[in-house]
């Protein structure tokens, strides 16, 4: 069976971080007898300094044509003061409306090794397994007007927050399946005490929820989603939601597991699926061999699940990095409770060593 991978390192830790998970990729592809084929190339700031722009549409053709994606990070203070049009993060948002990633699944799961890991306190945190699906080529980061310009004299900034009906039924749809697979709740997050997109998100929601019966729908105001994740998060099974609040509801989820280096990804479309760890790019720790690569590692196993439809592969990996957290390894972000603290390197190794004996 062959499988195309492009590989997208991007800036900072990004390179770090995908250099690991390529070990373990590469591992269970000969395992499961996978005839795989990585392209490696240029995305977000490396792109711009190696080609003056964030994305190359060569790139762009190449993983349009790909089984899938892997994506590092991308930005960074290089490139901060560049035009809109070319700053790194431009790339993502190219890749993802290009691609037709509307789909963005982000799965939180507080590993039993980590419990302390977190900020809030053990008994809070205690079975939190949730998915945050969000949408993720519409909303704000996309609509139309957009910029910086004089208005009556005075320097004006403006973005624009809409969504059609088609775009809420499909990510609804999405979440609704998914949540089929697990325990069959449904928390729809919106601002429709204010926002217009959100009254359409709501009842848009609640019409696609009709052909779910069997799944329980409840409606939450984004505010108090924000609270009730650190307050009750196990209440949680799916989240479904709008882009921005999605970007921001996710980040906050992630330190439930203790570090946003434990967060993978996987963006679902029509086409060529990519996978990421939901951090940045992290310029304070760039090139120190101390990021936690096991974001960007679980983002393989999604590829397995989503992409290559290869179950027992990805429970190979999500095995091996709970053996890891088990035999008390952490990385820099994670050491209050570490038995021994690896550098991404020794990570990486760590966990494909586990592999190999899964
Ligand atoms: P960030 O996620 O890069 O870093 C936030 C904090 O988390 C930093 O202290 C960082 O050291 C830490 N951190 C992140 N990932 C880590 C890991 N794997 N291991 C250990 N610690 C980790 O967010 P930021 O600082 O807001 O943004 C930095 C740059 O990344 C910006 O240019 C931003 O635009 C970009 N960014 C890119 C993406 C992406 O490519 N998908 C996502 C978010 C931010």
């Amino acid at each position: 069976m062959e499988k195309n991978i492009v590989l997208l390192p991007g800036d900072g830790i990004g390179a770090e971080v995908t250099r690991e998970a390529r070990k373990i990729l590469e591992y269970l592809a000969e395992r499961y007898h996978f005839d795989l084929k990585i392209r490696v190339l240029p995305v977000g700031g490396a792109s711009i300094d190696a080609h003056g722009v964030p994305l190359l549409d060569e790139v762009l053709h190449s993983c349009r044509q790909a089984d899938a994606v892997l994506l590092g990070a991308v930005g960074g203070p290089k490139w901060d003061n560049h035009p809109p049009e070319i700053r790194p993060e431009k790339a993502l948002l190219a890749l993802r409306k290009e691609l037709g990633l509307y789909n963005n699944l982000r799965p939180v799961r507080v590993l039993p090794p980590l419990r302390d890991a977190s900020p809030l306190r053990p008994e809070v945190i205690e079975g939190v397994d949730l998915l945050v699906v969000r949408e993720l080529t519409g909303g704000l980061y996309f609509g139309q007007p957009k910029g910086i310009s004089v208005e009556n004299g005075q320097e004006t900034g403006v973005d624009t927050l809409r969504y059609s009906a088609p775009e809420i039924e499909r990510i609804a749809i999405a979440a609704f399946r998914a949540a089929r697979q697990r325990r069959q709740i449904v928390t729809s997050v919106d601002k429709a005490n204010i926002l217009a997109s959100s009254q359409l998100w709501r009842k848009t929601v609640s019409r696609i929820g009709a052909d779910y019966p069997d799944v329980e729908l409840r409606h939450m105001l984004v505010d108090n989603c924000a609270m009730q994740l650190i307050r009750d998060p196990a209440q949680f099974d799916v989240i479904l939601t709008e882009n921005m609040f999605g970007d921001i509801l996710s980040d906050e989820a992630a330190m439930l597991t203790g570090s946003i280096g434990m967060l993978p990804s996987a963006s679902l479309g029509d086409g060529t699926a990519m996978y990421e760890p939901v951090h940045g790019s992290a310029p304070d720790i760039a090139g120190k061999d101390m990021a936690n690569p096991l974001a960007a590692i679980a983002s393989v196993a999604l590829m397995f699940r989503y992409s290559f439809g290869h179950e027992q592969a990805a429970a190979d990996i999500e095995a091996a990095i709970l053996r890891v957290l088990e035999q008390g390894y952490r990385c820099a972000d994670m050491s209050r409770q570490a038995r021994q603290v690896l550098s991404t390197r020794e990570m990486g190794d760590a966990v494909l060593k586990n592999t190999e004996t899964c």
